[in-house]
């Protein structure tokens, strides 16, 4: 164990002095994945959390691509959903409940998703929140988006998409012209990073486990697979499938698994939920493709 410790923090400071040194980003080195098993990481928490600053801060200073509702105009509607995570948080089920900050941004577009950047920033459009109908099921959605984060996907399908070099000097906050336009990039992609089946099997769990002993029904997720699977008839393949497959069986997965955790909440809160939507200014609808 100890000599794995000292290997990955050797390759690490290796590939942080070439990240030093490199006055571009480096060429991409062996990839991770040839050294290390799933569960391992070349990030520290600590760059988790500078990544997430960074990223998060680049989608907060694009409102042409992210038009992010603003939480001073809207104090009922940010109190609302953050009562939403910070019940979630106090399932104790949350690995870095403490460490990440978890915050919630809205964003006010007619896009079918949610993500969650490293460390804990949250982002639920506006087109997911009117498509779900009660407090759970977006409980459920979150969990699944915040497990994401706190199991570390996120940070492991940066690293498979962008390279270890050019997320490490992210996270290192160097300020050079082509870092900040990776930044962008970074950010850019993030809403469609797509995970694999096993991450996405993963999050569909901790969504259980989350919203276990809260008081929802634990399986709000499933309910929101289900509608989208209904949606789906006769229509293109929203968003959130496109950056979630389904990793098969999913909402009989979750049914199954809140059973085994004997989750017995029942507070749907469909009226609260109702008052929340009925609050969000209006969204504009999404842009159809050009006409000529
Ligand atoms: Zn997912």
């Amino acid at each position: 164990m100890l000599r794995t410790l000292l290997a990955a923090l050797f390759l690490f400071g290796y590939l942080l002095t070439v990240a030093w040194v490199t006055p571009h980003p480096a060429p991409a080195l062996t990839h991770p994945d040839e050294h290390l098993s799933e569960r391992q990481l070349f990030f520290s928490l600590r760059d988790d959390l500078a990544l997430g600053q960074r990223t998060a801060a680049e989608i907060d200073g694009n409102p042409a691509e992210y038009p992010i509702l603003d939480p001073a105009q809207h104090p009922q509607a940010y109190a609302y959903i953050q009562q939403i995570v910070d019940r979630l948080l106090a399932s104790g089920q949350v690995r870095y409940a403490k460490q990440f900050p978890w915050r919630v941004r809205i964003i006010n577009k007619d896009v079918l998703n949610a993500f969650c950047a490293p460390g804990g920033y949250i982002y639920v459009y506006t087109g997911l929140i009117r498509f779900l109908d009660a407090e759970y099921e977006l409980a459920g959605v979150m969990g699944h988006e915040m497990a994401h984060a706190d199991r570390r996907h996120t940070s492991r399908q940066l690293e498979k998409a962008y390279g270890i070099a050019i997320i490490s000097q992210m996270a290192l906050g160097s300020n050079s012209g082509g870092l900040a336009q990776q930044a962008a990039q970074i950010a850019q992609g993030l809403a469609s990073l797509s995970f694999s089946r096993s991450h996405e099997r993963e999050a569909d769990e901790w969504s259980v486990r989350y919203l276990c002993n809260t008081g929802y029904p634990a399986f709000g997720a499933a309910r929101f697979f289900e509608k989208l699977q209904k949606m789906q008839q006769g229509q293109g393949t929203p968003q959130f499938l496109s950056t979630h497959p389904d990793p098969g069986n999913r909402v009989n997965a979750i049914h199954t698994r809140a059973q085994q955790l004997r989750c017995t909440g029942t507070q749907t809160l469909d009226a609260p939920y109702e008052a929340f939507k009925a609050s969000l200014p209006f969204t504009p609808p999404a842009p159809q493709p050009a006409r000529r």
